[in-house]
């Protein structure tokens, strides 16, 4: 356990589906960190968007979304039972809706809505006022904590990105199939990074991590290497 004094800010960006949001609660877990999915809450926007008809027939009536935003309330539980967070919209839990393949075909396009990133980051700032937070997504070593104490870029190769996300999709009961979830993951980083507003890139001060050969206790040793050797040094 890394001792300190002040609140920490751990940055894991990187393309989708690479492991990020596993190593981001290794790390939160070990250093006793409050974890951020901020990916969740451009799901639970979508998903939203997806029940109240703001997405109908494949295309999103962003004048609705817009109206709508502030009617919109994300918040994270911990369930200590099951030893993981939950995401909750409008005081409902939607951990597993959020994840299905309908709101990941959609979830890039209601992310390039600037009122939606505004709102996204306003919230993820408010969470780090009080906590260290290891927080992982796509602009979160870019825009929302350029001053990070840590900056990680996760990738891997797209294959086996696929792969692992295909595998904990079935494990999970979801009926899908390799090509498509391969085809999604693809999609997601091409809109992703060419996006207007916050693109996903590498922040210049971030490090690299590739897990495309690296089990789960070789990333988390890597990563509080890291923090170690950051927080040694402030
Ligand atoms: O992390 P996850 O794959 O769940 O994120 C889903 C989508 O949310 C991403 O593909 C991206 O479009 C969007 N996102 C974003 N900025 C973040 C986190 C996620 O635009 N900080």
């Amino acid at each position: 356990m890394v001792k300190n004094i002040r609140n920490v800010i751990i940055a894991i960006d990187g393309h989708s589906s690479c492991g990020k949001s596993t190593v981001a609660k290794q790390l939160a877990e070990k250093l006793d960190f409050i974890y951020v999915d901020s990916g969740a809450m451009y799901r639970a926007v979508t998903y939203y968007c997806l029940q109240n008809n703001i997405i109908s027939q494949n295309r999103i009536n962003h004048q609705l979304l817009i109206q709508e935003l502030e009617m919109i309330n994300i918040e994270f539980i911990k369930d200590q039972s099951l030893d993981k967070y939950l995401t909750i919209l409008n005081g409902e839990i939607i951990e597993e809706e959020i994840r299905k393949i309908k709101v990941s075909e959609f979830v890039s396009q209601v992310s390039k809505i600037r009122e939606v990133r505004e709102k996204m980051v306003n919230l993820q700032r408010e969470v780090a006022k009080n906590n260290s937070i290891v927080m992982d997504g796509r602009d979160i070593g870019t825009i929302v904590f350029p001053n990070a104490d840590l900056k990680i870029f996760m990738t891997a190769d797209t294959k086996i990105r696929a792969e692992r996300r295909y595998k904990e999709l079935l494990n999970k009961g979801h009926k899908i199939s390799l090509e498509e979830v391969e085809r999604n993951i693809t999609e997601r980083d091409e809109i992703d990074q060419s996006r207007e507003i916050s693109p996903l890139k590498k922040a210049d001060d971030a490090i690299v991590l590739d897990n495309s050969f690296l089990n789960h206790e070789e990333q988390l040793s890597w990563a509080l290497k890291k923090v170690s050797e950051i927080l040694a040094n402030n």
